[in-house]
């Protein structure tokens, strides 16, 4: 049997025409509107109160409709957001240093490998000024410069420096902007919030999203939620690796399931790794931790220039060393993008020069900074990054370079979506990392945060009242419906399986099994042969889950293997379409770097006549359907992309 088959092309049929810095414009005026007395009686349930989902609920809510939101977590603000770290960006040109809407624009579409929409992206680039004033307005503590203006940083893929940020916590603060927010409409009983509540399934009635099935994850009843719309802005699937930098409950089952009952899922291929974190210390660990790239403002990346030098740092002289990015980037230098920057840490560990026990590592060092501006100044920028690391690896990176090797971070792909930020389900919207909308492939960094607000504070409040002015016309469902009763008995016989295995291997060494199969096979680097046998070996070790898997407790309260089961389980499907997705681009671009596909010198090589479309899958079971949607490049022409 073939892996997959292809289907008809997808189109977005939202996406203006006409001259790109008008399109936004026209789709908000053409977009029909609710008036006030309206919208009062639509409920719009929003599944995730990270950044996204956060400020999407407090913005729906605030124009009068009335908002259910959901989030695992004990509070809405211990979102995975606001583990965010070095900052957002904005097209301000605060600094005066050649930056326009334009640029942001045309950094972007170059930095996502011409794999992303061009309308999407200049919006994005329009809107993220706007997200600068409304979190100014809101209090977040934003750094100053001394004259009291917004101070920026630089991150990679930019020559310039629009990067706003709040020390190393900027998405803990623009979290709390955005959670006030949303309290503020808790309390006027605009917004239900429900904390510690799962979404396992997707209601789906006459081809529409009407609702969820969520489980309250201390009592463990089992509910149905209906509404008009059904906003996802659930995160990324980074932990599909087991170990990555996320939070340790990112998942990807609100996503997954949506996809089950008919939403198209988008380049699951193209995962982010990052080249600064922590490297891996051994069998014990469970999570990875990020040091923010904006620690390479300052930080100078390095290897000795010999094979299986193990002198101190201290001890190699300058003239020894491999600042192999400055050496072969010299345009971009510490500051290419992330996907050239961990390949590049990668080559030189794989060459035999890579630092640390492991030797799967490259310096990070301070020392020029530090000389050049003082500890007081590297202290006051990064201040809280250096302590965190110190905590962990017990290694002062004021006296010795940091340590660091690439791990997973982001998840460019997600749910399909249009213009409007609608999936193929009519009536449900994916917003933030859920979504695959503008990062191609390959996301520059500081544009995660710029993303998700973006869509939550101005995107989706325009086009979700599009689809919400023709809510009259398609009903109330209630959850007596048959549909929606045989979708939450579903439910309750799944978890009523997971629980009745009662086999001999946990969850966890499932997990961390289907994590080295897909590091080694479908991470920094992957090939056909590599590729084709991760996907035995996942269908293998998938079997055994449902066979095996011991799932202690039982559903009638807080069961936390539980929880784990169910992710897992619909991981373990994704890992199979990531690949097959992985398998099927016969290219390397951005973040998917296929060994066969590379120039002489080791860069990505794109095949833009065969590739520059967004593959979008349609759930079959084993055997997924692929429709393509075209990619057109009137203002960004494809070229092969250049840091040097
Ligand atoms: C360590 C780290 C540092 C980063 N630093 C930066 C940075 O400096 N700049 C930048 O631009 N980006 C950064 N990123 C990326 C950025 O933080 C994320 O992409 C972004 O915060 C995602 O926001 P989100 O709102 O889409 O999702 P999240 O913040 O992940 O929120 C997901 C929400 O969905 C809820 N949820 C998920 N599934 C369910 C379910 N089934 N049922 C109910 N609720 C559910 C969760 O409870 C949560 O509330 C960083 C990422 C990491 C890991």
């Amino acid at each position: 049997m073939d892996l997959y088959t292809e289907g008809d092309p997808i189109a977005d049929t939202r996406a203006p025409d006409g001259p790109i810095e008008t399109r936004w414009d026209r789709r908000r005026f053409e977009a029909k509107l609710v008036n006030p007395a309206n919208r009062r009686k639509l409920t719009v349930i929003v599944v995730g109160t990270g950044l996204a989902g956060g400020s999407a609920a407090a913005t729906l809510a605030e124009q009068g409709y009335h908002v259910k939101s959901y989030c695992y977590q004990d509070s809405p603000r211990r979102a995975h957001s606001i583990a965010a770290q070095g900052g957002i960006n904005a097209a301000k040109n605060y600094r005066n240093d050649g930056d326009s809407v334009h640029r942001l624009f045309y950094d972007t579409v170059k930095g996502g490998d011409f794999r992303s929409r061009e309308s999407n992206v200049h919006r994005l680039a329009e809107v993220s000024v706007n997200i600068i004033d409304q979190c100014v307005a809101q209090g977040v503590p934003f750094a100053r410069e001394y004259g009291g203006l917004l101070d920026t940083r630089s991150f990679g893929g930019a020559q310039v420096q629009r990067t706003f940020y709040a020390r190393g916590q900027t998405g803990q603060q623009l979290l709390l902007g955005a959670y006030q927010a949303l309290e503020r409409q808790i309390g006027l009983g605009n917004v239900e919030m429900n904390a510690r509540h799962e979404m396992l399934e997707l209601v789906v009635v006459d081809g529409r999203a009407r609702g969820i099935v969520v489980r309250d994850l201390v009592t463990g009843e089992i509910t149905t939620e209906m509404a008009d719309a059904v906003v996802l802005a659930s995160g990324g699937y980074g932990n599909v690796f087991y170990l990555s930098t996320n939070a340790k409950g990112c998942n990807v089952t609100a996503s997954w399931r949506a996809h089950r009952k008919g939403a198209y899922f988008a380049n699951p291929c193209y995962t982010q790794i990052h080249p600064t974190c922590i490297p891996v210390s051994g069998d014990h660990q469970s999570k990875l931790t990020l040091m923010s790239e904006s620690l390479r403002n300052d930080g100078r990346v390095w290897v000795p220039k010999a094979k299986g030098d193990s002198r101190p740092a201290k001890d190699i002289p300058e003239d020894e060393r491999d600042y192999y990015l400055e050496r072969i980037y010299p345009s971009f230098g510490n500051l290419v993008p992330r996907d050239i920057a961990s390949r590049a840490a990668k080559n030189v560990c794989d060459s035999g020069r890579g630092v640390g026990p492991s030797g799967l590592g490259v310096y990070l060092d301070f020392a020029d900074a530090i000389n050049r501006l003082g500890r007081k100044a590297i202290e006051a920028k990064y201040g809280n990054l250096f302590e965190m690391y110190e905590r962990i690896t017990g290694e002062d990176p004021y006296e010795v370079p940091m340590r660091i090797y690439p791990a997973v971070h982001y998840t460019m792909g997600g749910l399909w979506v249009d213009y409007d930020l609608q999936s193929t389900i009519p009536g449900l919207f994916v917003i933030g990392e859920a979504n695959f909308s503008d990062h191609g492939a390959n996301r520059l960094g500081a544009s995660a945060l710029m993303q998700g607000l973006a869509d939550g504070y101005f995107v989706l409040p325009n086009t979700l009242a599009n689809y919400l002015a023709g809510a009259g016309s398609f009903g109330k469902v209630d959850a007596s419906h048959p549909e929606v009763v045989a979708t939450r008995t579903a439910v309750e016989e799944r978890i009523q399986k997971l629980l009745s295995i009662n086999g001999d291997r946990t969850v966890d060494s499932f997990h961390r099994e289907l994590g080295q199969i897909m590091w080694e096979h479908c991470g920094m680097e992957r090939s056909d042969a590599g590729l084709r046998k991760a996907i035995d070996e996942i269908r293998e070790l998938r079997e055994q889950f449902w066979q095996r898997v011991r799932v202690p407790g039982d559903g009638e309260g807080l069961n936390q293997s539980l929880e784990k089961a169910g992710r897992v389980a619909d991981f373990f499907e994704l890992a199979e379409l990531m690949c097959i997705d992985a398998l099927h681009r016969e290219e390397s671009c951005g973040g998917h770097f296929r060994a066969e596909h590379q120039t002489p010198d080791g860069e990505a090589q794109r095949d833009d006549d065969r590739f520059a479309y967004v593959a979008a899958w349609e759930y079959a079971g084993d055997q997924p359907v692929l429709h393509k949607e075209d990619l057109q490049f009137e203002y960004v022409h494809p070229t092969q992309r250049s840091y040097k």
